[in-house]
């Protein structure tokens, strides 16, 4: 089996036509689907492999055009469902000219929040090689205890599960609560992403040496990897870590670039499980993923940027 299967939130992103403004400031908006968890279901389809959403929408024309994007690539939507009394989420977001992101959400409860665990599909989380979750779904009743028993469905099926914190702390009610609540599922994860700025958040010291990101690891994780941008990242695994830098790319837009990296690395996971043992295969997993979401960086937006296959290849020999 090698379907992954990604839960949590898909959403739509209004961002400036022009860069470096405020909200306040920008003339206009354009549409930008994404979600980190949806944006990690159509990078695995996208690279060719097979993934399924889980989560809700609203249903409203957000909520069903979203439904369609994922249908159209090539995402199984049989985990999605509707809710006819909420929209589906949304979030203004922009990029300031002194290079700090401006979020403003509208989550007053939105369709995400609301799904419940008798709404799950379990016999496609069952299905699953890869279990992928965010933190957001974490953050409101009764999505939360939907997530919660999906991944109890997911690990009983024997998936692994992969956690990608995806931190966004306007959404939190305090830093705190944050840092609690993201901890709290930490043990039960078989691979977990973070950023720089979430190993800062998590452990509260502004370093990547190997000595503060080992106050992440858990003795039952199978890999955890820590990503750095232009830099490329680092990974852990119980017998052996390393670093692998990543391509040299014209950087036009970030959004996504963590998504298409966990994407890719899933992927190669469910090809060949033996990945996470062989530190060769892992390298070379990782290789692939840092081009991934390399290529995500030069474009803008999240969705329309995740390569295929084949332009993933192209930059690792044009290298
Ligand atoms: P996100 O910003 O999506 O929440 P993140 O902070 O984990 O997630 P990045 O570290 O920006 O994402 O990018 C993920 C991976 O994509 C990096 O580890 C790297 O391999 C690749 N990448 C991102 N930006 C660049 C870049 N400018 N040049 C080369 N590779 C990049």
């Amino acid at each position: 089996r090698e379907l992954v299967v990604s839960f949590g939130e898909m959403l739509i992103d209004f961002v400036p036509t022009v860069a470096g403004v405020s909200l306040a400031e920008a003339p206009a908006f354009v549409k930008a689907p994404g979600g980190a968890p949806a944006n990690v279901a159509i990078a695995v389809s996208r690279l060719g492999g097979e993934a399924a959403f889980v989560g809700k929408l609203g249903d409203d024309e957000f909520g069903r055009m979203l439904a369609a994007i994922l249908r159209d690539n090539g995402v199984d939507d049989g985990g999605v469902v509707f809710d006819a009394g909420a929209r589906t989420a949304l979030a203004f977001v922009t990029l300031r000219a002194d290079g700090e992101r401006e979020f403003m959400f509208y989550r007053n409860p939105s369709a995400d929040m609301l799904l419940t665990a008798d709404e799950l599909n379990v016999e496609l989380i069952k299905r699953a090689a890869v279990f992928h979750y965010g933190s957001i779904s974490l953050i409101a009743e009764p999505c939360r205890s939907a997530h919660l028993r999906a991944m109890e469905i997911a690990k009983e099926a024997g998936a692994l599960l992969s956690y990608d914190p995806n931190l966004r702390e306007a959404l939190w009610p305090s830093r705190d609560e944050a840092r609690t609540q993201i901890l709290s599922i930490w043990d039960q994860a078989d691979i977990v992403k973070v950023s720089e700025v979430e190993l800062e958040f998590l452990t509260g010291i502004d370093s990547v040496e190997d000595d503060v990101v080992m106050k992440l690891w858990r003795p039952n994780m199978k890999l955890l990897l820590v990503t750095l941008g232009d830099q490329g990242c680092k990974y852990y695994t119980r017998d052996f870590r390393g670093a692998v830098p990543s391509y040299k790319v014209q950087q036009v837009d970030t959004t996504g670039a963590g998504d298409a990296f966990v994407g890719a690395l899933l992927l190669k996971i469910v090809q060949d499980p033996s990945s996470l043992q062989d530190q060769k295969k892992l390298e070379e997993a990782i290789k692939f993923s840092n081009a991934c979401g390399a290529i995500t960086a030069t474009k803008k937006g999240a969705i329309p940027s995740l390569p295929t296959e084949a332009e993933v290849l192209q930059l690792i020999e044009k290298a």
